[in-house]
């Protein structure tokens, strides 16, 4: 088992070619036109450079598109190493698209090598690869446990992130404490009742 503790939130890596570009002056057009919609000059002083900020911000905050998972995924090394391997306390930020507000939370993410093993930082950038996309909780927690499987060979994955949604916060319920907690097991953590309370143990242990 090995068990580490992920870095604190880092850029994403630059885009791979071939994948969709984001397009800036597009973006800026439509961050001017938004303010015009909700009743703002956006030609006040204040907001003459708001257009250009928001609109780099979404291309960080989208940097995820550019980029696919399996590039990280890729750099494995043979080991016969066949016990569980976990990172727990990755930390992301990720955007729900259903209301385009952060939701930020940890990720805990363990898998059982068959024959592939990748670096611990792999995982993370797996993790914040499919964050930086528009999502939903239950969509970004199978991506990075099915990419796991496919590009890792692995006997089984799980996945349990918890996050907070700012789109509960601020709006709708207003609910400011509630937590979401999503799992995904796949594999021999799916079918195997003794490894996957053996892997759900490790994830929850503080
Ligand atoms: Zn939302």
């Amino acid at each position: 088992m090995a068990v580490n503790t992920a870095n604190p939130l880092q850029a994403p890596e630059p885009a791979t070619d071939g994948r969709p570009r984001f397009d800036l002056e597009r973006a800026k057009a439509a961050v001017r036109e938004l303010l015009i919609a909700v009743g703002e000059d956006p030609d006040r002083e204040g907001l003459l450079d708001t257009p250009k900020r928001v609109a780099k911000m979404y291309r960080e905050l989208f940097a995820g598109l550019e980029q696919d998972p399996a590039d990280h995924l890729a750099r494995t090394f043979d080991e016969q190493y066949d016990e569980i391997v976990i990172l727990r306390d990755i930390q992301f930020s990720s955007t729900c698209e259903h209301h385009l507000l952060p939701f930020i939370g940890t990720a805990h993410v363990a898998y059982l090598p068959s024959s592939k093993v990748v670096g611990l930082s792999k995982l993370a950038r797996t993790v914040r690869t499919f964050a930086r996309r528009p999502q939903v909780q239950e969509r970004l927690t199978a991506q990075v446990a099915d990419a796991l499987m496919e590009h890792l060979d692995a006997a089984g994955a799980m996945v349990v992130i918890e996050s907070q949604h700012m789109c509960m916060k601020v709006r709708g319920v207003n609910d400011p404490e509630s937590t979401m907690v999503t799992s995904v097991v796949r594999g021999v953590f799916r079918d195997n009742y003794a490894a996957r309370s053996e892997a759900m143990s490790l994830l929850n242990r503080r």
